[in-house]
């Protein structure tokens, strides 16, 4: 299978080229030239398989030039022993037809490490096959999840260096904790004055420029991206849903309507896998597009034009905080037929004025297969006390937008299909914020609201996050949005 670039489908480059680079120089993203069909036998036989096993064979169909002992070897380094009861992805079902898909039981308590566990392992045996023997630098731009995941992922693996940037007043204390006391001697982490967009069009920025490439080449690095614009970001991402789907088969519930996915969306990069999901065969009916104040999707999928020139909020789902989603330009290119051309020309548009309008036939195709809907802060707190209450079921921040979007769905459609929500992150992430909405008093201490809420809720605290009551701080450097590429040189040592 060939990956071409979005903005150049003449150019067909090898899953390894996809994932070793990140981007394309020209600015596009990668993506399989076709998608591969799952057959009835095929769901039979990952239907017996444990997730491993599930994501060894859904690998293969799309990293054609890795054997099945590397894929294997990857997958097996990965998921192994790196999450709770080795289960990187359990169905909880909270009612009859609602099934919460437990995403953060990993390493740094989000969904993002289902990718980014398995990511470096991709990128290095892709970099062998690239064989230029050159240092990755792995830069990423985070709202706060993707950085950790990242860091944790990448931490003291060979032949790379990673380099995280935030915006330091956009991110809980529990992620900024987790990112500035990172171990590891290949890791930099920076805090930025600015938002999520400025720190993506930072490193963007780097990534597209030939002069900073060619001192990095000069001294032996070569730069990619751990971000979701990497394919090796959204192949692992493709493998829960189908997994979901098989439990579910396995559980024995009749799925001859198909079920209903609902992401609650930042960047686009998840939502979009379940969208794989559903090309490869998955039977999903309507995929449920929940976006927190910054609503700039929902407005897309119901008007056809996107417009970024809106106000930027800070709300209490920080890592949906966005108004640039970047994997919309694969969603795209699949809407336009792979018409590389168009997608150029509405991402310059998207560029130059901050907006674009989709055509007709596109519009239509996005808004019957896609629904779009938005909740406030308010309404966000309200539905984590609400389904506490009613289900006993604890919901971060993320979550709560999903299902406070999901509820305004089949209250205005009346559909009671089958649906199964991506939960994305541990309440414990985001606990102030949680602690807020069942509780009057919260502790000022960060510590003692976790114990607080632990004690209400009468969950668990992760034990990764209490760990970080001990650990010092190493980072603590916030640089301004415009000094992106000296952190990176003195990061590197140039
Ligand atoms: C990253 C993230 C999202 C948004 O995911 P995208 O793939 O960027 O759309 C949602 N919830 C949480 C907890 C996240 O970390």
């Amino acid at each position: 299978m060939k990956y071409v670039s979005t903005r150049d489908n003449n150019k067909k480059v090898t899953s390894s080229f996809a994932i070793a680079h990140g981007i394309s120089d020209e600015g596009g993203l990668f993506m399989p030239e076709t998608v591969p069909h799952l057959t009835e036998n095929d769901f039979n036989k990952l239907c017996g398989m444990e997730y491993t096993d599930r994501a060894t064979y859904i690998l293969g169909k799309y990293l054609t030039d890795f054997s099945e002992d590397e894929i294997n070897y990857c997958v097996k380094s990965a998921y192994s022993g790196s999450f709770e009861n080795d289960e990187p992805a359990p169905l909880k079902a909270i009612s009859n037809n609602t099934q919460m898909l437990e995403l953060w039981h990993g390493p740094t308590c989000a969904f993002k490490d289902l990718a980014l566990q398995l990511l470096p392992y991709l990128m290095v045996t892709a970099a062998k096959k690239q064989s230029d023997g050159k240092k990755i630098v792995i830069l990423v731009a985070t709202s706060g999840d993707t950085g950790k995941a990242a860091l944790d992922g990448f931490c003291d693996v060979e032949n790379t260096e990673i380099i995280v940037f935030y915006p330091s007043d956009g991110v809980s204390h529990i992620q900024k904790l987790q990112m500035t006391t990172q171990a590891g001697k290949n890791v930099h982490v920076y805090g930025i004055e600015g938002n999520f967009d400025d720190a993506q069009s930072g490193v963007k920025r780097i990534f597209t420029d030939e002069k900073i490439k060619t001192v990095l080449a000069e001294n032996g690095f070569v730069f990619s991206s751990a971000n979701s614009i990497n394919w090796g970001r959204l192949a692992p991402q493709i493998i829960y849903y189908i997994s979901a789907y098989c439990d579910m088969l396995n559980q024995g519930k009749d799925l001859s309507d198909g079920f209903n996915v609902v992401v609650p969306t930042g960047n686009f990069g998840n939502i979009l896998a379940a969208y794989y999901a559903k090309m490869m065969g998955a039977p999903i009916k309507k995929l449920i597009c929940a976006s927190n104040k910054n609503n700039v999707l929902t407005d897309f999928i119901n008007t056809g034009i996107y417009n970024r020139n809106r106000k930027f909020y800070t709300t209490i789902s920080p890592s949906m905080d966005i108004l640039i989603s970047s994997n919309l330009e694969r969603m795209l290119y699949i809407l336009s037929n792979g018409d590389s051309d168009y997608v150029t020309e509405l991402q310059s548009s998207l560029k130059e004025t901050g907006r674009f309008e989709i055509n007709k036939e596109m519009k239509e195709k996005f808004s019957s297969e896609f629904y779009g809907g938005c909740c406030d802060d308010e309404e966000t707190l309200k539905t984590i006390k609400n389904t506490f209450n009613e289900y006993g079921y604890l919901l971060d921040t993320h979550t709560a937008v999903a299902l406070c979007v999901y509820k305004n769905y089949v209250k205005e459609t009346g559909d009671k299909t089958t649906t199964v929500i991506a939960s994305t992150a541990s309440p414990y992430k985001f606990t102030k914020s949680v602690l807020s909405s069942i509780s009057e008093d919260i502790p000022e201490d960060e510590f003692e609201a976790l114990e607080k809420l632990s004690q209400i809720t009468k969950t668990l605290v992760p034990k990764q996050i209490l760990a970080l009551k001990d650990r010092t701080v190493r980072f603590d450097e916030v640089i301004s949005k415009d000094n992106l590429e000296k952190a990176v040189l003195n990061s590197l040592g140039i």
